[in-house]
């Protein structure tokens, strides 16, 4: 968990690292990081999603495989824990695949059955 308010680094400050659009590497671009915590900000075009969206994945999940409210709660925590609604510093691939790892881990489901849902 970051629990950072994020601090942005100045213009001058910026790391280069490859830049993703729609899913593919173009080049490197200046990023801007959190002189706090570090964390380097998500330049990403894909608008990272809220943990709600993910909650809806587990009670779309909920209506074809069997999962106890415990589970349920479980993700939300992990979720917490690995600060995936940190939109400063996730993109939304990063979100996806984590959020696949923790669900797939927590109910025992392959990760076929949770990246069908991902739109
Ligand atoms: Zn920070």
């Amino acid at each position: 968990m970051s629990g950072c308010e994020h601090k942005i680094s100045g213009s001058r400050e910026k790391i280069w690292l490859p830049y993703y659009f729609e899913g593919r590497e173009r080049g490197l671009k200046p990023h801007p990081y959190c002189t706090e915590c570090g964390l380097i900000k998500n330049l990403s075009s894909e608008k990272p999603r809220s943990i709600g969206y993910f909650m809806n994945i587990i009670a779309e999940l909920g209506t074809r495989h069997k999962i106890a409210q415990i589970q349920t709660r479980l993700i939300a925590l992990e979720m917490e824990r690995l600060a995936l609604d940190d939109k400063f510093g996730m993109d939304r691939m990063q979100q996806e695949d984590l959020f696949v790892e923790v669900a797939t881990r927590i109910l025992n489901i392959p990760a076929r059955a949770v990246y069908e849902l991902l739109d």
